[in-house]
């Protein structure tokens, strides 16, 4: 119980530092570049308005992602009894992602929200400079 309220207090925790920082995603604040991610908290906004299409426009695996918190907060990550099928479920998960992730990135990068690059990221602004050399 100790380690449940504890992961849910690290997950608000960094909820919060997210909304008052408001620099919305971390990973491409710091690169510029869009995570696996992006988009999910749209999405979950969206669909808690009750735009399901515009939610799935957002990340088709947003519904996914709250399910998968979920179970990593009350199942301490464990799907399966078996180690075998667990390494099998998070493996067929992460090749979930990363194959939604290059779709949206070849059809949405660099200009489509909420796949857009940004061009004030400290490391795309170095990734520049050498690039213009
Ligand atoms: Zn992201």
């Amino acid at each position: 119980m100790k380690k449940i309220i504890r992961s849910f207090g690290l997950l608000a925790l960094l909820l919060l530092a997210v909304v008052f920082l408001d620099i919305g995603c971390v990973f491409r604040h710091v690169t510029g570049i869009p995570c696996p991610g992006c988009g999910t908290t749209r999405a979950c906004i969206q669909f808690l308005q009750g735009h399901v299409v515009d939610a799935f426009y957002y990340h088709p695996l947003f519904w996914l992602t709250v399910i998968l918190l979920v179970v990593m907060v009350l199942k301490d990550g464990r799907m399966f009894r078996s180690e075998k099928a667990n390494r099998w479920f998070w493996i067929v998960i992460l090749l979930m992602y990363l194959s939604v992730y290059l779709v949206r990135m070849v059809l949405l990068f660099p200009d489509t929200p909420p796949m857009e690059l940004n061009e004030q990221a400290p490391l795309w602004k170095l990734w520049e400079t050498f690039r213009s050399r």
